[in-house]
């Protein structure tokens, strides 16, 4: 298996409402984007095409977002909801017998960033939530 990632940037504005510290204002963040597919090789030798990647997510993300107010398009816009966000917008498109989105990671300042994954074998969660 391997895992094929591809970087991206983008400048938007966003205020988290009922938060109390710096996001409470009006702000930009110039955010980081790394978005990881998972999957074996084709006949190619490739996992994806790197320029496939990168369309579906300039098209989808990039420029929706780039140099927007993110509260326009996004509800309460933390780095999670956020990289919950753009999940839903490209793994539709990236999901194939051969690979499909596996990771996102989102900084929102070089130090600070989510990694959003969506665990279908989380255990801990069946056994937390099953009535006995
Ligand atoms: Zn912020």
């Amino acid at each position: 298996m391997f895992l094929v990632s591809k970087e991206f940037t983008f400048d938007a504005a966003h205020k988290l409402i009922h938060y109390h510290g710096k996001c409470e204002r009006l702000h930009g963040h110039t955010y980081r984007l790394r978005v990881t597919i998972k999957g074996e090789k084709d006949e190619e030798g490739m996992v994806i095409d790197f320029a496939l990647l990168k369309k579906i997510v300039q098209k989808k993300v990039i420029s929706v977002l780039d140099h927007s107010y993110l509260n326009d398009i996004i509800n309460q816009p933390s780095a999670e909801n956020v990289a919950e966000w753009i999940w839903n917008q490209i793994e539709y498109l990236l999901d194939t017998p051969t690979h499909y989105l596996y990771e996102i990671t989102l900084w929102e300042t070089p130090t600070s960033f989510v990694t959003y994954r969506k665990d279908l074998s989380d255990k801990t969660h069946h056994s937390a939530t099953s009535s006995r």
